[in-house]
């Protein structure tokens, strides 16, 4: 017996008005979602607790089974990892961005105008030969996709206790780094930080890449803002909790990082692109295929979380019923009568409020022996009456492995 768990980013909504009060789930044409729901058990599920909106990485570290109120320990060395960087145990790790700043550090742009890959590599070598002043910390600045980016700072005694440099709005000024407690190691940490960020300015702004992107036009990326402090997680494999072999199929770094620091096996999928164009069947049949090694592998879709972001409720509707024929291959390939199926999103992502909200998602899980109920249909409303009841996200990985034989007893 298998499980395949499909988690859809941000696909939970509220209703709304533009489309008859109905959220983007219930609006939707999708039978092969609504097959799973009609099939299996269905419910809600507040991934933290009601009302909190999660992150996607805390949201999936749950949905593992994680308790991410003992564990979390931020963002920035889950997306280092996700895009291949090495991050040791005690390194602290930030999610960057190339950035436009005008000469008083006000932020023109976030993103430098979306820097190509080609250009931020040449960058990035530059800035990679910066020194410190600190002889025994060294550090590793990588682009990822455009103008994104990770650091990640080696040594001793360093602190994720550092706040923002990222003020994550346009017309505002670059925040000071400043230390989030009195240890030595955050104000190590915050000094560190500050000296590279500014090694990095006076580098970035006379750099002739940017100097040629003046004259084309084009925004220089003279600034580097950082964000997420994080270390990895301490958390054990689920090859060691539950006994599995587990894989993931991801495009996003994030959600990878977080598979990764859990022991999944990464699976690449060509043209798998973590946006609306992302080879939706590609990433269905990869996840038929891992299910013949693996005994649970996660799906992750990003796209929906896309759209929720961007306003556009057409999109989310079309990507909706792009993941229901995603699905729609997955059931005509995958036996129900001994594996498992379960489908749900990391968190609700309003369409109105282009934010996380605490609102529950929906949950269905089809499979031999689950206790089916009476609901029909995949969407918020219609899974709130059915026999799952109102979960958190930590009791859907027991609940799968449960199924699967995999828990082991409490007590005698
Ligand atoms: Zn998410």
């Amino acid at each position: 017996m298998k499980s395949l768990l499909i988690v859809c980013d941000g696909m939970s909504d509220r209703p709304i008005k533009e489309l008859g009060w109905k959220t983007p789930l219930e609006a939707a044409r999708k039978t092969s979602l609504n097959q799973i729901a009609k099939t299996g058990i269905c419910g809600i599920m507040d991934l933290i607790a009601p009302g909190i909106p999660p992150g996607s990485d805390s949201a999936t570290l749950a949905l593992l089974g994680y308790d991410i109120l003992k564990i979390y320990s931020g963002r920035g060395a889950l997306e280092a990892i996700g895009s291949g960087v090495k991050v040791s145990p005690n390194d602290v790790a930030f999610r960057c961005n190339f950035a436009t700043v005008n000469e008083k550090l006000v932020v023109l742009d976030r993103r430098a105008g979306r820097i190509s890959n080609e250009d931020a590599s040449k960058l990035v070598e530059s800035l990679q030969r910066i020194k410190l002043e600190t002889p025994s910390v060294r550090f590793l600045f990588k682009n990822t996709i455009q103008h994104r980016a990770v650091l990640v700072i080696h040594g001793p005694k360093l602190s994720t206790a550092v706040s923002d440099s990222d003020p994550e709005k346009i017309g505002e000024k670059v925040l000071e780094i400043k230390p989030l407690d009195t240890s030595l190691e955050a104000q190590h940490t915050a000094k560190i930080l500050s000296e590279l960020v500014h090694k990095f300015h006076e580098v970035l702004k006379k750099h002739p890449i940017n100097k040629q992107r003046v004259k084309r036009k084009l925004l220089p990326a003279n600034f580097i803002l950082c964000r997420g402090a994080g270390v990895i997680p301490k958390i054990r494999p689920l090859s060691e909790l539950y006994g599995i072999k587990a894989a993931c199929i991801a495009a996003t770094s994030l959600i990878k990082g977080v598979c990764k620091v859990a022991g999944m096996k990464l699976i690449y999928v060509k043209n798998a692109t973590g946006t609306p164009q992302t080879d939706f069947l590609a990433k269905a049949k990869a996840a038929v295929q891992a299910l013949k090694t693996f005994d649970f592998v996660l799906l992750h879709v990003k796209a929906t979380d896309v759209s929720s972001h961007d306003g556009n409720i057409q999109q989310k509707v079309e990507m909706i019923e792009k993941i229901d024929n995603m699905v729609s291959y997955i059931l005509n390939n995958m036996d129900l009568d001994s594996n498992y199926l379960a489908i749900t999103a990391d968190h609700t992502t309003s369409l109105v409020t282009g934010n996380h909200e605490g609102d529950p998602v929906p949950i269905a899980i089809a499979g031999p022996y689950v206790r089916s109920d009476d609901v029909e249909k995949f969407d918020e409303r219609s899974c709130a009456k059915g026999g799952l009841h109102r979960i958190r996200g930590t009791d859907l990985m027991p609940t799968l492995m449960s199924l699967l034989g995999k828990t082991k007893k409490f007590g005698t």
